[in-house]
């Protein structure tokens, strides 16, 4: 069967997907793995279709030391055992630079590219990288296709794009990108099959997951978001801080003596609801809880939502509809329920029962708004992409760059 294979690279785990196409345009999903505790306590897991398990396998650490080596282990393991002629190669990356706006194919001069947005991503971008340039030496015939977190938001205005500081700052990239693109992108896919009026008016669409940011879209198009130059700004998320003021990482680093390593670790993987609660950065734990530090994460939590879907409404100039997603998004009623309640203002009100059953359509017949529960579905944004850009390079007789002007000043 052929196949587009995705690829989504954390800092110690790759995930992969594989879906199949048949040339009628649908994908179906063959195979969904992960390779977690690289260089630690490595292990492939994976399933099939059906759900059911096709391999669970320890390895030991020098046998999987880092992503190069975890992409080659799934990548035999998928040749020796599922038989699928691979297409192409979708990879999540987080970073397009303010270079990319679409997904390209990936070849060294891209790849290079992608290399100089380290600095502006330096968690994510060197692993998201690490399997392309794993393939491309071991497949170097296999197209690889590079999607990009940033993407959606390119089209934003100059006003929303800037940071008030020297305009050369911004030259060099220092812009606000926004991230979970792939996300919102497919959401508002779904968005418009289920309610197509609604998708073309204003909607805030909130990924709620272990990253957490919103997204303002006009007429389907994003026009503002709460994340900024890196995947720290805007919401509290499971360990990361939210908004801060700059003037805190001053102090840290002035007064408490911090380094710049140490900073960036606190900021990364010490705060949040972990950093809060001092107990979990899993919103499953914390509703558990009956710990003071627990329910104040979560009100919290809640609270920043609440304050950012004010933020993004005026940025809309009014709302039309809200959509949850993501793991807290897609799978929390009680979490629901409360950040609606503070939507109340603007006319939102919530069908308790389509809400705890998990219905698409969680508003009542009385709200102003209307609210939504959508899974997203990145990995299958990824392949669609990929396959949309191998096949349309198929018939423009290939090479058409995607890139769009570096600037964007007023
Ligand atoms: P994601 O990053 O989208 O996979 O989301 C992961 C996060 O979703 C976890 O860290 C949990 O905080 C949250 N989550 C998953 N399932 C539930 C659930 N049933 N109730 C509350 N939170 C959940």
């Amino acid at each position: 069967m052929d196949a587009i294979l995705v690829l989504n690279a954390g800092s110690s785990s790759l995930k992969f997907q594989v879906f199949g196409f048949d040339g009628s345009g649908g994908l179906q999903r063959q195979v969904k793995g992960q390779i977690d505790g690289v260089g630690t306590s490595p292990r492939l897991l994976a399933i099939g279709p059906d759900k059911k398990p096709l391999v669970d396998q320890a390895y030991s650490p020098g046998d999987v030391p880092d992503l190069p080596a975890a992409t080659n282990v799934a990548g035999t393991w998928l040749r020796k055992t599922q038989g699928f002629k691979l297409t192409a190669v979708g990879h999540r990356v987080v970073h397009g630079g303010p270079d990319y706006a679409e997904p390209i194919q990936v070849d060294e001069d891209v790849l290079r590219n992608l290399e100089r947005y380290v600095p502006l991503a330096p968690l994510h971008q060197p692993n998201n990288l690490a399997p392309i340039r794993a393939l491309f030496e071991r497949r170097p015939e296999l197209p690889q296709v590079a999607c990009f977190d940033t993407a959606f938001h390119r089209g934003h205005s100059a006003l929303a794009d800037h940071y008030a500081i020297p305009e050369r700052f911004y030259a060099e990239g220092v812009r606000r990108y926004g991230f979970h693109g792939l996300s919102y992108e497919y959401v508002s896919g779904r968005l418009r099959e289920i309610a197509p009026n609604i998708a073309s008016g204003r909607v805030i669409i909130a990924h709620l997951g272990s990253g957490a940011s919103m997204c303002a879209l006009s007429e389907g198009r994003s026009v503002e978001s709460t994340l900024g130059f890196t995947a720290l700004d805007g919401l509290p998320m499971g360990t990361r801080c939210g908004q801060i003021d700059p003037g805190v990482i001053l102090y840290l680093i002035t007064e408490k003596g911090m380094t710049a390593a140490q900073v960036q670790d606190l900021l990364y993987r010490e705060c949040g609801l972990k950093g809060l609660s001092g107990i979990s950065n899993d919103v499953r734990d914390l509703l558990k809880s009956d710990d003071a530090y627990a329910a104040f994460a979560l009100d919290y939590f809640v609270y920043r939502i609440g304050l950012y879907a004010g933020t993004l409404a005026a940025a809309l100039g009014g709302l039309d509809a809200f959509v949850f997603t993501a793991g807290i998004g897609e799978n929390s009623a009680e979490i629901r329920a409360r950040i609606v309640e503070k939507l109340g203002w603007l006319g939102a009100e919530l069908d308790q029962a389509a809400n705890t059953a998990g219905e698409l359509v969680i508003s009542s017949e009385a709200s102003r708004i209307a609210l939504f529960a959508v899974p997203t579905d990145e990995e299958l944004m990824i392949a669609r992409l990929t396959l949309e850009l191998i096949g349309a390079d198929k018939k423009d007789g290939l090479g058409e760059s995607t890139r769009i002007s570096a600037e964007r000043s007023p």
